[in-house]
């Protein structure tokens, strides 16, 4: 007798759900994906028991007539593609037509549809898979689904659900992000009754931003905008400070679909490269647009996986993009002092006359003699006499007040001291500035090194005493195929004997550490890194910089403090240390004000 039997149509969809509905979020996103299909622009989604007891998703969009309804829960029904080609250039969100299928297989589903045009709707009520009810409905535009008690005909995955509180997270993910890519489309999630979510359709996604992330994060986030012929990229970064403890705030829609994707995950990273510190996050929210043609969105059931025809460029690009959207910006991060009000210090008199008086005068707010006297009208007097230490190096005159002139990224800011041998300290037009030195000189030392070996012209320094260097025979494996490379760094050397060196040069920026040191520590890294030198550079010269940056506690001369703000006023990213930790910070007179109850 044969074995084998062509299982039964409901079976299937049983069998398919396990793919397609993994929890209650995999429903909540099916149905809002069918909404933005049917083009709604109000979409209300309704939740019990964590999605355990209902889903109810209410769209506006256009509904569907009752031989639509009546297709809509059979698999492979769809109304959004026909042919082979349209495989190939999906414009909908859905287009495998097993989605409402699947779900009708394990819950028990209701559907309530209008279309615009027919003055009745069309009711259809299915448990497990088996149509129970149907007829005409009093309805208005648009779709009503409801999918009850998820699960209750296969036990075994219903027991695999997380507690209430995961798996309303995943709603509140699918609905937030969604949201996100939609600005035009108002959401509303509510669960138990209680409204979790309204976010209004608005013209400008930085408002639609606000409603989710909230208006303090969304106000310093930096707009990224990049078009090519292939690909246009818009959306959101965070600026290096911002950056949070998990990667929840990371958001990619390639034509309108949210998906995931290490790969372009890892191009966002790299446009931060030494931006962040270890094992912290940016937020984005990026929108991809590229050709439906050049990708493939049919690679996973959920559909939350893509391919790219040309994901290295696109790669490449999101670097790029990120890349230069920080350095176009302004990443100083502003101290929030925090201010409790007591009493009443409010007088709105005094206030006036502290703003009127003195606020932005440099000259009245030091306590040291500058030539400059003009006051708060002639602020841009001020800046012309500035002294620009890019242009001409002229000594100091003075112990302090010396200014060091604006650039894109950075304020005018007057030197006023060094506290603590650790800090120094500026006044910018609109409050003090606070430059870690040692944060700064390795930021200054790591890019003048890495310009340095980008134009393979990394400055030698010979050594006296050429230094002689024992190694084991692993690292003089690694020295032999790295020497070319070596050399690029600066590093030049005879090879003396079967386990020794020596060391002729070294890179000239880096000629406070010991040779000797400095050579082993690399080749260290490099053995640790497992990869070659030119792909482990940047944490290599981020380890050597670190090390051979002053330290807090030096002692600095006027003149080298002034180098480096100077260098450091020149850098491509001054705000942060080559590990990503902040190398200024600014608190503005304003805060000050309030924290001497001032105003
Ligand atoms: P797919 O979205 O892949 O086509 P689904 O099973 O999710 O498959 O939906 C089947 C069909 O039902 C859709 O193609 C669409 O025509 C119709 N449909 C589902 N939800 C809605 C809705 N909210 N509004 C209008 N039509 C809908
Ligand atoms: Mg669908």
């Amino acid at each position: 007798m044969s074995k084998i039997s062509v299982l039964d149509e409901n079976l299937i969809n049983k069998i398919a759900a396990g793919e397609v509905v993994e929890r209650p979020a995999s429903v909540v996103k099916e149905l809002i994906e069918n909404s933005l299909d049917a083009r709604a622009t109000r979409i209300t989604i309704d939740i019990r028991d964590s999605g355990k007891k209902s889903i109810k998703v209410i769209d506006d969009g256009e509904g569907m007539d009752e031989d639509d309804a009546r297709n809509c829960v059979i698999r492979h029904a769809t109304s959004k593609i026909n042919s082979e080609d349209d495989l190939f250039s999906i414009q909908t969100l859905g287009f495998r037509g097993e989605a409402l299928a699947s779900v009708a297989a394990v819950s028990q589903l209701s559907i309530v549809t209008k279309k615009e045009e027919k003055l009745e709707g069309f009711n259809l009520v299915i448990e497990g898979g088996i149509l129970i009810n149907s007829g005409v409905i009093a309805a208005e535009r648009g779709t009503t689904i409801e999918v009850r008690n998820l699960f209750f005909n296969t036990p075994a995955r219903k027991k695999f659900l997380k507690t209430d509180s995961v798996e309303m997270r995943h709603i509140i993910d699918i609905v937030t992000n969604y949201s996100l890519a939609n600005k035009n489309v108002s959401f509303k999630l509510i669960h138990e009754g209680r409204e979790l979510l309204n976010s209004p359709a608005v013209e400008n996604q930085r408002n639609n931003l606000a409603s989710i992330y909230g208006a303090n994060v969304t106000k310093e986030l930096l707009l990224l905008n990049y078009k090519d012929e292939a690909i246009e990229i818009s959306g959101y970064i965070s600026k290096p400070y911002q950056s949070r403890n998990d990667k929840n705030q990371q958001v990619f829609f390639v034509n309108g679909r949210w998906i995931k994707s290490n790969d372009l995950s890892k191009a966002v990273y790299e446009g931060y490269r030494s931006l962040l510190f270890v094992n912290k996050h940016p937020i984005f929210v990026l929108n991809l647009k590229v050709d439906p043609k050049k990708i493939d969105v049919n690679v996973h059931p959920q559909k939350y996986e893509i391919k790219i025809e040309q994901n290295d460029q696109v790669k490449r690009v999101l670097t790029k993009a990120v890349n230069d959207t920080l350095k176009e910006n302004n990443l100083i991060p502003v101290l929030d002092v925090e201010f409790e009000q007591q009493g009443d210090f409010n007088n709105q008199n005094n206030l006036k006359f502290i703003k009127s008086r003195a606020k932005y005068d440099f000259e009245r707010s030091t306590q040291t003699v500058l030539e400059t006297k003009e006051k708060v009208s002639e602020i841009n007097n001020i800046q012309k006499t500035f002294v620009n230490v890019n242009e001409k190096v002229s000594p100091i005159k003075q112990e302090a007040g010396e200014i060091i002139s604006e650039t894109i990224k950075f304020p005018n800011i007057r030197f006023l001291g060094q506290v603590h041998k650790t800090f120094f300290v500026a006044e910018t037009l609109d409050g003090v500035f606070f430059i870690d030195q040692h944060a700064a000189h390795e930021r200054v030392m790591y890019e003048k090194f890495m310009r340095q070996l980008l134009d393979e012209k990394v400055s030698i320094q010979g050594l006296l005493k050429s230094e002689v260097i024992e190694l084991s025979l692993q690292d003089m494996s690694v020295l032999e195929e790295e020497r070319e490379d070596l050399n690029k760094f600066g590093f030049n050397f005879e090879i003396f004997g079967e386990k020794t060196i020596l060391l002729k040069t070294i890179p000239v920026i880096f000629n406070r550490l010991q040779p000797k040191e400095m050579f082993h520590s690399l080749l260290n890294d490099l053995i640790e890194g497992n990869n070659s030198l030119m792909s482990l550079k940047e944490t290599i010269i981020t380890r050597i910089a670190c090390r051979a940056a002053v330290m807090a506690g030096d002692e600095l001369t006027n003149m080298e403090i002034k180098n480096i703000i100077g260098e450091l006023q020149k850098c491509e990213h001054p705000y942060t240390c080559a590990h990503g930790r902040p190398t200024m910070f600014k608190t503005t007179v304003n805060e000050l004000e309030k924290k001497f109850r001032r105003c």
